[in-house]
């Protein structure tokens, strides 16, 4: 069977396909798909937008379609960014604007605690879904540190680590990140 990665994010398109080979015969992205759509995300949790994302392009490929949704939790800020952490600070995917943002409004925050989530929704054409969600807990620094990565990582320290996410490699960050977690138990719900 054929899946399509509702998704052009090449880092997620290698990691989803390492993982999940061996249960499709066929991975594509959108782009491989000759799919040039857009979902409109304004679900309330992070499994209703990637649910959203997969349905929409179930439909319009007529075969399985995997959408994933994350986003960083921030206790000390009751749970945001949350679904909003790619525009926190307004512009979409502005990593530097968010992190700055980020860093301001914990200034005289002592509770550093925050969470990334990750979930994951394989939406099959006649209208069932398979879904999952990991996530990797860990602290809010008070300056970035390292340059891999994306989005939050310079600033998020995961428990057990002295290093942050951008000081990681990302064969380290893969293991164990929110989103290998929500894919390893995907795999293990379609495995059986
Ligand atoms: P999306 O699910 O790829 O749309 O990610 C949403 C936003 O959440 C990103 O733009 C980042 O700000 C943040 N985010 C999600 N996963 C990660 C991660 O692994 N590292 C850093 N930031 C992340």
């Amino acid at each position: 069977m054929k899946l399509i990665l509702a998704t052009n994010n090449l880092h997620k398109i290698h990691e989803i396909q390492a993982i999940l080979c061996d249960r499709f015969e066929e991975i594509l992205s959108l782009k491989e798909a000759g799919i040039f759509h857009e979902t409109v995300e304004d679900g309330e949790t992070f499994l209703e937008n990637a649910r959203k994302k997969a349905d929409e392009i179930a439909a319009i490929a007529g075969c399985p379609a995997l959408a994933d949704d994350s986003g960083l939790s921030v206790d000390a800020l009751c749970g945001a960014p949350g679904i909003y952490s790619a525009r926190f600070a307004g512009e979409h995917g502005n990593d530097a604007a968010n992190n700055a943002l980020l860093l301001r409004k914990l200034e005289k925050e002592e509770n550093r605690k925050a969470h990334y989530t990750c979930a994951v929704v394989i939406a099959y054409p006649d209208g069932t879904h398979v879904e999952a969600e990991g996530y990797w807990h860990g602290e809010i620094l008070r300056a970035p540190r390292g340059v891999s990565g994306f989005g939050y990582d310079p600033l998020f320290k995961p428990d057990g680590e002295i290093r942050s996410v951008a000081e990681m490699t990302a064969e380290e960050k893969n293991k164990v990140s929110h989103r290998a977690v929500a894919l390893a138990e995907l795999y293990r719900k379609i495995a059986k």
